[in-house]
């Protein structure tokens, strides 16, 4: 099942622009984009983050003010002051053995970084990656991993796999399978989530008056490191 997965990645598989590198300043930053963000909507991102801030230690030293406004309207904003932070400790000591040791790195981020960047021996199991091991009933292994993530996003897709045209279908016993609808992504319009972007684009546009804004969401905010309150004014970072 593995060789026809990966001879079926070499003519299908999606082209993107972190899968040319082993650079593991560059695989995290992919990474980290791709926690909450649609692929297509991160790749321009990606390229243009990397035009700026081409290695940790760049990243490193620039303002945590201008780090966030680069980040706007990928979503999720704490992710950029993490991802700073995580370039701050690479900068001035190197990857840790333990990559969940830097500040937004879970356990599959730390897989992948660990498999794509490092060539440790372990699969980095995403939602696709988990959907395709579960419908085949079969265990791939860590070099099957990019394979499995675009089998997973442009075949075996959540509610209707389009099975026809699939390399596993003939010893996959969900062939032909119809799934439950996935439960949706709870509203973006009117949440907290909503009022908190809104109220950062404000700061990062110029430092808002405290009286103009939303408390609530400025303290989680600050709390995030995304802005710092003054006596009068809310400014974007941690100061
Ligand atoms: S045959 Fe269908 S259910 Fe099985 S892995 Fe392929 S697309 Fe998914």
């Amino acid at each position: 099942m593995e060789q026809l997965l990966l001879a079926w990645y070499r003519r299908h598989g999606r082209d993107l622009p972190w899968r040319g590198t082993h650079d593991p300043y560059a695989i995290l930053v992919s990474e980290v984009m791709l926690q909450q963000t649609q692929v297509e909507r991160v790749v321009p991102r990606y390229l243009r983050w990397l035009e700026r801030w081409p290695t940790a230690a760049a990243l490193a030293d620039a303002s945590t003010a201008d780090v966030i406004r680069e980040w706007q309207g990928l979503g999720y904003n704490r992710r950029a002051v993490n991802l700073k932070r995580a370039a701050e400790i690479v900068a001035s000591s190197g990857w840790p053995d333990d990559l969940t040791e830097l500040p937004g790195v879970g356990p599959y981020t730390a897989a992948a970084l660990g498999n794509f960047a490092f060539g440790r021996p372990v699969l980095p199991v995403d939602t696709n990656v988990r959907r395709v091991q579960e419908r085949t009933r079969h265990k791939f292994g860590p070099a099957s991993s990019q394979a499995l993530m675009d089998l997973g996003a442009t075949v075996c897709l959540a509610r209707i796999p389009r099975c026809g045209v699939c390399p596993l279908g003939a010893g996959c016993p969900s062939r032909g399978a119809r799934f439950e609808p996935l439960r949706r992504q709870s509203r973006f319009e009117g949440s907290f989530r909503q009022r908190r972007a809104h109220t950062l684009r404000l700061v990062a546009e110029r430092p808002c008056s405290t009286t103009k804004l939303d408390a609530e969401v400025v303290a989680a905010l600050a709390k995030d490191g995304l802005v710092s309150v003054g006596s009068s004014l809310v400014t974007l970072g941690s100061g």
